[in-house]
This record gives C-alpha cells, sequence and structure tokens, in this order.
C-alpha cells in the first residue's frame, strides 16, 4: 500500500493496523498455538458454533490483539475490541454483549483489570449466554435473566496468575504466548519493511531481530526507528548500519535497553543481588510496578539474568557478569 510510505501517516494506528498480520499465514511463529488454534477454529466452524473462550497471556507486544483479530477473521465472524480498565460498570459490558452477533469475536485487553462487579456478570455470559440483571432494590429487587448470542470471549492478560481462579476456569482454551526466536522476528521485520518500502538486508533485519527483547511489537518499532537513521546517512539498512543505529538508541548486543540495565544496577548494586521486592525496584527506577513485571522482568528472567523467589527477585551470576563483577561466593551467604 503506496499510502504506508506517506510521512504524514507514518505514526499512528493506521500504520498499525496495515502492518498487522490478516491470517494464520501470515502470523510468523507461535506454531503451537497456531496449529492448534486452527483445529478449534475449523471444528467450531463446521458445526455452526461458537469457538469456545480463549485466553491469551505473555507480555505485552507478543501478537494477543493480533492473533485474536486473525481468529473472528478465520471464523468468518465480527470482532469487537474493548479492554479491562475501560469498562468501569456492569452496564458497560452489558451494552457492549447485548450488541453483539451470533459467533461474534469479543476481545477483552488486560481482562485482568475488568472491576469486579463487572466481571461476575460475565461468568453467566460465558457460561451459558445469559446476563443476569437485577431490577428494582430492597426487598422488592428481582432477578431477571436475559439471552445473548453465543459468541467467544478472547481474553488476553500479560499473566495468567492475575486472574482470579473463577474467571480463568471459565476459558475453555488458555494459550501462552512465548518470546520470539530472531528468526521469526527477522521475518515479521523483512515482512514489515516491504510493506514501508524500507530498503533493508536479510542480515540488517536479523541484526534488529536479535536484540529486540523476543518481541515484535519492539522489533517493528526499532525497524522504523534504525530506518530513520539509515534515510538520513543515504543508506539502506544492512548489519552495518542497524549495529550503529541500535547503539545510538543504546540497545545493546543482547537487546537490553538503558531501562533493562538500570534495573540490574539496581538490583546488584543498590540491593546486593537481591533478593529484594518488585514494589522496591520499582521505586528505585521511579517506574509503575505493573510496568516493571511486565515489561522489564519476563525478558530478564527468560535470558537468566534475574530470578523471582517467594522473597523477591534476586540477580543471578549473568547479571553480574553483565555488569563486569564477580558474582558473590555462594558459599559465603
Ligand atoms: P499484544 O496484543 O500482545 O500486545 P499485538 O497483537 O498488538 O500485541 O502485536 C504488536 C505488533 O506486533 C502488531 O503491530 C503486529 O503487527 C506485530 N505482530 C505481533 N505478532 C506477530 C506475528 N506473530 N507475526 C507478525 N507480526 C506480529
Amino acid at each position: 500500500d503506496g499510502s504506508l510510505t506517506d510521512p504524514e501517516r507514518q505514526s499512528g494506528e493506521a500504520l498499525d493496523r496495515a502492518l498487522r498480520p490478516q491470517s494464520f499465514e501470515d502470523y510468523v511463529g507461535q506454531d503451537a498455538i497456531k496449529s492448534n488454534l486452527k483445529v478449534y477454529v475449523d471444528a467450531a466452524k463446521a458445526r455452526g458454533e461458537a469457538l469456545d473462550h480463549v485466553l491469551l497471556f505473555g507480555p505485552p507486544g507478543l501478537g494477543k490483539t493480533t492473533l485474536a483479530q486473525i481468529v473472528s477473521k478465520e471464523l468468518g465472524v465480527g470482532f469487537r475490541s474493548t479492554s479491562g480498565p475501560v469498562i468501569a460498570k456492569a452496564g458497560d459490558l452489558a451494552a457492549i454483549l447485548t450488541n453483539l452477533e451470533a459467533n461474534d469475536v469479543l476481545f477483552i485487553d488486560e481482562i485482568h483489570r475488568l472491576p469486579p462487579a463487572v466481571e461476575e456478570i460475565l461468568y453467566p455470559a460465558m457460561e451459558d449466554y445469559a446476563l443476569d440483571i437485577v431490577i428494582g432494590e430492597g426487598p422488592s429487587a428481582r432477578s431477571v435473566r436475559l439471552d445473548l448470542a453465543p459468541f467467544t470471549l478472547v481474553g488476553a492478560t500479560t499473566r495468567a496468575g492475575l486472574l482470579a481462579n473463577p474467571l480463568r476456569d471459565r476459558f475453555g482454551i488458555p494459550m501462552r504466548l512465548d518470546f520470539y526466536s530472531p528468526e521469526h522476528l527477522s521475518r515479521i521485520i523483512m515482512a514489515a519493511a516491504r510493506k514501508l518500502s524500507a530498503n533493508i538486508t536479510e542480515e540488517g533485519a536479523l541484526e534488529i531481530a536479535t536484540r529486540a527483547r523476543g518481541t515484535p511489537r519492539i522489533a517493528i518499532r526499532l525497524l522504523r526507528r534504525v530506518r530513520d537513521f539509515a534515510e538520513a546517512e543515504g543508506a539502506s539498512i544492512d548489519k552495518a548500519a542497524a549495529s550503529r543505529a541500535l547503539s545510538r538508541l543504546e540497545i545493546d548486543q543482547d537487546g537490553l535497553d538503558a531501562l533493562d540495565r538500570r534495573y540490574l544496577e539496581a538490583l546488584v548494586r543498590t540491593y546486593a543481588g537481591g533478593p529484594v521486592g518488585a514494589d522496591t525496584l520499582a521505586a528505585a527506577l521511579s517506574e509503575a510496578r505493573d510496568a516493571v513485571e511486565d515489561m522489564i522482568e519476563p525478558f530478564l528472567m527468560q535470558k537468566g539474568y534475574i530470578a523471582r523467589t517467594p522473597r523477591g527477585r534476586i540477580a543471578a551470576p549473568l547479571a553480574y557478569e553483565r555488569l563486569g563483577l564477580s558474582p558473590p561466593d555462594s558459599g559465603q551467604q
């Protein structure tokens, strides 16, 4: 689409939408999830029924929203999207639910942030496709049951543990998205570069991919920044150009950014390697605890820099190495 290369339209949601894969074929990686979902989608379609409710969990930017959209497309049904913090009252959710058509997909991002009163009305909706509405107050109050069209709830959350058990149990299809390999990210970058008409080599894409924290959203964001630098130099994005640009963006060889490094510094130097609580670390970084737990820690944990223990976060030997220190002798602790 030529309009994508128009500088006026570089930022914002239009671009996001244009870069979103539209089918299972274009959705790179997550192979186990994809192949299972395909089976479930085909079965639901063949029976003419709503697909069972799907819970997608994993760090931000791994493709949960994208996957929900693809599921609705492959089912050939409507897609409605909202998020936990946006739905303030039970009535807000009731309005959305009563407007769904048969077998539609309702996507609720950050579903762990639904207010408890809203969560309550979600249970009968998920289980029986019904709304229990209380009319009146006090002794004369009575409950009326309203039938809903069958629908599929696709919930997304950063960590499964954030969900109350009764809610989690009502999802027939729970799926955990993993960080992407550099090879998969590289394919995502190449596809995005084509759509952006950016001049990039395979090696350039791989260089960005290995420094993108296993996350498609970060890979695409880095591609756009690297492309700015490359264009300013009048060069194409080859390995050297990508590496130069990423260094200027303070993203190191392992994909750690400035905030990751500050986290490790705080944990190792200020708190002697831990254990230290998430709240304390978040305060030391002047970041929200949620942001620290969702955006920073999962990647550092996956790469073996830190570990979570019941008493708090601890630095792994790799974290000391990373900061040019030698780990404390564990025998002396
Ligand atoms: P989440 O909902 O998990 O935060 P999104 O679905 O919004 O993540 O994905 C972030 C961006 O990454 C989107 O712009 C999408 O185009 C891209 N993306 C995510 N997963 C994939 C994938 N598997 N293949 C190709 N692009 C992807």
